[in-house]
């Protein structure tokens, strides 16, 4: 899902308007570069690794005409499989000095553990904060160099966005591995696969979207949350790229709710 893009001098330009699922970028730097041929051939090869590709119906042996193409399905991982009310909450666009501590202290108060989509240009400036979020033990995803639409941009650029943003978390964290990667916006492609299988990473998505980032009322917030969470929801909030005092003020109230609705937070994995 869209949010607020990341208070940085590049992102200024980049204006979202959202529709459901939908980003439209506006204004965006796409610099238009020739392509590579050998990224390519490697996006390719890891789609087709990471089942990407519909199965295309199989021809009988008379059957001369050739095989359909098969459609490209590029899918991220959108729920958690670890039993009954087992769930997971997610923070993108941070880490940011006014709302991550704040998120921090909720999910310490109920002893949650939490998934952080950390934007590489934010971690370089605030490299504790990172710190903080480790040592609490939640888990520190991928969430590119600089936040823009991964779509936009050709393989070499998007392999730029994930090996910058990796190299920001190693440079705070050099001993942990970063499992998952969530593109910004949901703008998952098959250059966006490709460049995670090449770095051994996982695309992560989301299936509860609370709008967050539109700021509809921390009520609002809490109540789109409580009415989809369902077993294996993976919840999508925001602790940076934007005012994210209302999505602290819902977490305050859903989430000790879940709990006593009996659900239990896990890492995806
Ligand atoms: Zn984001």
């Amino acid at each position: 899902m869209c949010s607020e893009p990341v208070n940085s001098a590049r992102l200024a330009r980049v204006r979202t308007e959202v529709t459901t699922d939908v980003c439209q970028i506006h204004d965006m730097d796409t610099t238009s570069a020739t392509s590579s041929r050998r990224t390519l051939l490697m996006g390719a090869a890891a789609a087709t690794t990471l089942g990407l590709f519909a199965a295309a119906p199989s021809a009988s042996a008379t059957d001369k005409q050739p095989a359909p193409r098969p459609a490209f399905v590029p899918e991220p991982v959108r729920t958690v499989d670890a039993g009954p009310r087992r769930v997971a909450v997610t923070f993108d666009d941070g880490p940011h000095p006014d709302y991550t501590p704040g998120v921090l202290r909720v999910l310490r108060r109920h002893r949650v553990r939490a998934t952080f989509c950390v934007v590489g240009s934010e971690v370089e400036k605030h490299p504790q904060l990172v710190r903080a979020i480790h040592d609490a033990g939640h888990m520190i995803a991928g969430h590119s160099w600089s936040h823009p639409d991964l779509r936009r941009l050709n393989p070499d650029e998007v392999a730029e966005q994930v090996d910058r943003n990796l190299a920001a978390i190693a440079k705070v964290l050099p001993r942990y591995r970063v499992e998952w990667f969530r593109a910004p916006y949901g703008g998952w492609s098959a250059e966006v696969m490709g460049a995670l299988s090449a770095s051994g990473l996982r695309p992560l998505g989301w299936s509860v979207d609370p709008r967050d980032w539109s700021r509809p009322g921390a009520d609002v917030i809490a109540e789109r949350v409580r009415g989809a969470l369902t077993t294996g929801s993976i919840v999508l909030n925001h602790d940076g790229g934007g005012e994210r005092d209302q999505t602290i003020a819902a977490l305050e109230v859903w989430l000790p709710e879940a709990l006593s609705d009996g659900y239990r937070f896990v890492h995806p994995a």
